[in-house]
């Protein structure tokens, strides 16, 4: 009983990447278009690897999926269907796992800005400019 059970909605999950998503990339260009230099995937504490860092500020940046981490707007309230109860329990896993990074990476001397995937599709460029406030000392 430890498997999935496919189902159609599931199948378009399957070969979601965690990497380098669309987001995330967008994110990247607009903060470089402010003349911030970053780094990607680096490790800032055991098993906790922000999408981006600015060392020069000691920023560690993540863009989290909607879905996966369980969005206000986005994340689903409710499941149903043959994995509701993983579904619900992974996400929940998820968000224990975020609250767990942002904990490690401040202990190391990091600020941590957390933007969801959808305040970068809207707005890209105040999204980079989070980042940037938040790099400079102004948020
Ligand atoms: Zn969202």
């Amino acid at each position: 009983m430890d498997e999935w059970v496919s189902t159609a909605a599931g199948a378009h999950l399957r070969g979601r990447v965690t990497r380098n998503t669309k987001p995330e990339v967008l994110l990247r260009q607009h903060v470089h278009a402010l003349g911030l230099r970053f780094r990607l995937h680096v490790p800032v504490a055991p098993r906790c690897t922000p999408d981006f860092v600015l060392p020069r500020y000691k920023v560690a940046v993540f863009v989290d999926g909607c879905f996966w981490h369980g969005c206000p707007e986005h994340g689903a309230t409710e499941f149903r269907g043959p994995n509701a109860d993983r579904w619900k329990q992974k996400i929940e896993t998820n968000r224990e796992r975020d609250q767990r990074n942002n904990a490690v990476a401040e202990a190391g001397g990091w600020t941590v800005v957390r933007l969801w995937e959808c305040q970068v599709r809207r707005d890209p460029t105040g999204a980079a400019h989070r980042v940037q406030s938040v790099a400079k000392g102004e948020a």
